[in-house]
């Protein structure tokens, strides 16, 4: 009898441990949704105006069964459409090697401690922050871009250029904090993970457009002399319309890259992204 009672205490206890760890399995967060649409200015996703979110979340979900394992073997840098998860990055450079064409995206990073090489801090009346620092070559092309604008009678500022480690970071906490998780990874870019860490790119607003960042820069008159001229100086449009599932990013008019006029010329004119030029995509 003794024995059997033994027994029978020992599958009680049995059973009471195979339930704790079922349900320890199956626990789920509730996901943060997105409701209002307001801004949350930080990643190269510095975006304002996120229409189609749901579509994205669709998309995600469609996807999430098989994106966390191509991740890894990524060869295209954003052909995984989860752009609100952070995937593994394939590479992080910690050195400026100088390289004009360097790709940092959600998949090619750069370490916390990377610095560019020749930053120079911009004269403040280009920007609408004290001290900003660019890369020198962006820089001297900028102002050129920036005179003849001006000789158009437009009226452009720079409201983000360099970005370091640590703002990044502080960016995308708060991004967190105020949005949660999920609305931060395809909002904001995680830290090492912004093209602004590489000096070369800025973020233009205007006085036509509030000194705002919007969608539609490319239907005021001086977004569109951007859109057409930018080049000419060596700049490209880094998040063009269409191209998301290339660059991880919803369109970006405001956002210009620094890679040089011979490449710029030839990804604006073939309609392509930094990604496609560099064989990345
Ligand atoms: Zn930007």
């Amino acid at each position: 009898m003794r024995k059997k009672g033994l027994m029978i205490w020992l599958i009680v206890i049995l059973v009471m441990c195979a339930a704790v760890v079922i349900s320890g399995c199956g626990a789920r967060q509730a996901m943060p949704q997105e409701d209002d649409g307001s801004v949350i200015a930080s990643g190269d996703g510095d975006n304002v105006d996120v229409t189609d979110e749901k579509e994205e979340e669709k998309e995600t979900e469609k996807n999430s069964d098989t994106s966390a394992e191509t991740a890894k073997n990524q060869v295209k840098p954003a052909e995984d459409k989860s752009i609100r998860g952070i995937p593994d990055a394939i590479d992080t450079r910690t050195t400026d090697d100088g390289d004009l064409l360097v790709v940092v995206n959600k998949y090619h990073a750069v370490s916390n401690n990377y610095t560019p090489k020749n930053l120079v801090t911009i004269d403040d009346k280009y920007g609408t922050w004290k001290n900003m620092q660019l890369k020198g070559e962006a820089y001297d092309a900028y102002v050129k871009l920036y005179n003849d604008a001006k000789a158009q009678g437009f009226d452009l500022k720079l409201c983000s250029t360099m970005r370091s480690y640590e703002t990044q970071r502080t960016l995308y906490n708060n991004a967190v904090k105020n949005k949660g998780k999920e609305v931060a990874n395809i909002r904001s870019a995680y830290p090492g993970r912004s093209e602004h860490h590489t000096g070369l790119a800025i973020d233009v607003t205007s006085a036509s457009m509030g000194w705002g960042l919007k969608q539609d820069f490319a239907d005021y008159p001086d977004g569109k002399w951007i859109n057409e001229h930018c080049q000419e100086y060596g700049f490209i449009i880094r998040y063009p319309k269409g191209k998301t599932d290339i660059t991880g990013y919803d369109y970006e008019p405001w956002h210009l890259r620094y890679v040089g006029v011979e490449a710029a010329t030839y990804i604006m004119e073939n309609d392509l992204t930094l990604e496609e030029y560099v064989g990345q995509a």
